[in-house]
């Protein structure tokens, strides 16, 4: 028997299924995750390390994570009973649909967006059925709530800020899809992974009554994407489902801990996120001044830009000064464009300098 016949094939709906590129490569300027650009504070880690002094590493974490929850409760003002935590929002992604999607039902979402969105339903045997955005990448909320009751999803996914557009839903759009989906008999799920540089929040919609679920993480504003922590705010219904999928006992002590610290940081974070908004509206000024490049508006801590001319060449010859930002270029409906994060003031300025020297090469 040859080795390949002997490797045991998996499921047949994952054949197309690609992985996760993004590449990690080691350069000066990196500016293709949208991670935050500053490490956590140092009163932050001197605290988090002294808290795992006296853990009981013997014993399995608290399951229900307890301390995080009402800390994070408090901090949100919502009762813990609304609240579920994973490692990272990628894993509470997935756990909504373990819960609501899975095999002969469907995940809508609206294109282009994040991509984990198509590949967690895929992996969960979830058929991915996906609407078109405006030209302006917003949602048309007319033909969103039209799909809905064509599609009849169980699972109804719309990202804001949207990555990699930057894009933030009104308002009306959320509720809109929120009544549409409790029609259809789905669950709304709003990431906002990138919620506190937008300028409102679907967390002020979470009630009993609606399916809708808010979806947040440390990654980004947190500056702690390598703890992994994420949660997700719901009705207590909905987090009641989810506890039962989740795996036990999923969050690790210094998550929990971490996590708890964290919020004693608003203050800091406030402020981090101020500046990373006012870095944001430079370098969407900057792009915009610039011949040859269409900037996106973003409410996100990243900004979206098409170029007129091979945009993965331009993001080659970045790579090549030390910038590494996200090449979508060959990506459907948003063809020719690269995403750059928001860094530190140096980092945009490096970023602004190299597109300066290399734009006129491929334009
Ligand atoms: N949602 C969106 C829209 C994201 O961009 C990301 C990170 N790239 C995530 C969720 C996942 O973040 P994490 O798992 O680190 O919380």
């Amino acid at each position: 028997m040859s080795g390949e016949a002997s490797r045991p094939a998996p499921r047949e709906d994952l054949r197309e299924l690609a992985g996760y590129h993004s590449p990690q490569v080691d350069v000066d300027v990196r500016l293709n995750t949208n991670e935050s650009p500053f490490g956590p504070p140092d009163a932050f880690v001197d605290r988090w390390l002294g808290a795992l002094r006296s853990v009981a590493w013997n014993r399995y974490p608290d399951r229900a994570a307890t301390e995080l929850r009402r800390a994070l409760g408090r901090f949100l003002g919502q009762p813990p009973a609304r609240l579920l935590c994973g490692n990272g929002s990628n894993e509470v992604l997935q756990t909504l649909l373990l819960t609501y999607g899975g095999a002969r039902r469907r995940a809508l979402m609206f294109e282009p967006t994040y991509a984990l969105h198509a590949q967690i339903a895929r992996g969960t045997g979830t058929e991915v059925v996906a609407g078109e955005r405006r030209a302006d990448y917003t949602i048309d909320p007319d033909a969103a709530v039209a799909l809905v009751e064509e599609v009849r999803p169980s699972v109804v996914f719309v990202c804001s800020p949207n990555n990699p557009t930057g894009t933030v839903e009104p308002r009306a759009t959320i509720e809109r899809l929120a009544g549409a989906a409790a029609e259809a008999g789905a669950v709304l799920v709003v990431d906002e992974a990138y919620g506190e540089f937008a300028p409102w929040s679907a967390l002020e919609l979470v009630n009993e009554k609606l399916p809708l679920v808010v979806v947040r993480t440390y990654s980004k504003v947190w500056s702690l994407a390598a703890v992994r922590l994420g949660f997700a705010v719901a009705p207590t219904w909905m987090i009641a489902e989810l506890e039962k999928v989740l795996l036990p006992y999923n969050l690790s002590v210094p998550t929990q801990i971490a996590g708890t610290i964290a919020l004693d940081f608003r203050e800091e974070m406030d402020r981090r996120v101020a500046a990373l908004v006012e870095e944001r509206g430079r370098v969407f000024a900057a792009l915009a001044a610039t011949e040859g490049v269409d900037a996106v508006p973003s409410g996100a801590n990243f900004v979206l830009f098409r170029v007129n001319g091979d945009a993965h060449d331009l993001w080659k010859r970045l790579l090549a000064r030390n910038v590494l930002v996200r090449d979508f270029s060959s990506w459907p409906s948003v063809e020719g464009s690269l995403r750059v994060t928001v860094g530190t003031r140096d980092e945009n300025d490096a970023f602004l300098a190299a597109l300066a020297e290399t734009l006129p090469e491929v334009v």
